[in-house]
């Protein structure tokens, strides 16, 4: 296992250096839209605390990032009119981890439709913002 690395593209988002399509944030947690979205609205949450992995996540800190992933599944599935939802996260390059800033993915699903590939194709940024607008009004 290794230390956490300030130079990950999640902390950079985090500090305002790269963009991102954000839908929700609060004291503890960050949300925005996945770039390759394995289904329609495919959501990331983050700590806002550094951690790496998901065994690097203090107590108050994993209660709050599982209170914003539930409050943006449960957006996420009316926004979008889903049928269903899975919940990813993935730890160090064996577990499938790519970014090294621990993130939950949160995606909605619909009956017949397969997930596509995990860091696969970058969506149009179009879709990906109407999507976003969908879940951030379901939220308000
Ligand atoms: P993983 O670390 O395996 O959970 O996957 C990292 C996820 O981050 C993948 O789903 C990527 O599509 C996504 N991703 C990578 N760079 C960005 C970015 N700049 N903004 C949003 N999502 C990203």
């Amino acid at each position: 296992m290794s230390a956490y690395d300030p130079s990950n593209i999640f902390a950079k988002i985090l500090r305002g250096e790269m963009p991102a399509e954000k839908v929700y944030e609060d004291e503890k947690t960050l949300a925005f839209m996945d770039i390759m979205p394995r289904t329609d609205g495919h959501t990331l949450v983050i700590p806002k605390a550094p951690a790496r992995t998901f065994f690097d996540v203090g107590p108050d800190d994993l209660a709050a990032l599982y209170a914003s992933v539930q409050k943006i599944s449960r957006a996420a599935v009316k926004g979008l009119g889903a049928d269903g939802l899975t919940i990813q996260q993935f730890n160090e390059p064996a577990g499938g981890q790519v970014v090294f800033h621990m993130h939950v993915h949160i995606l909605p699903r619909w009956n017949g439709i397969a997930l596509r590939p995990h860091t696969g194709e970058m969506a149009p940024k179009d879709l990906v913002a109407a999507n976003a607008e969908k879940i951030r009004a379901a939220l308000r």
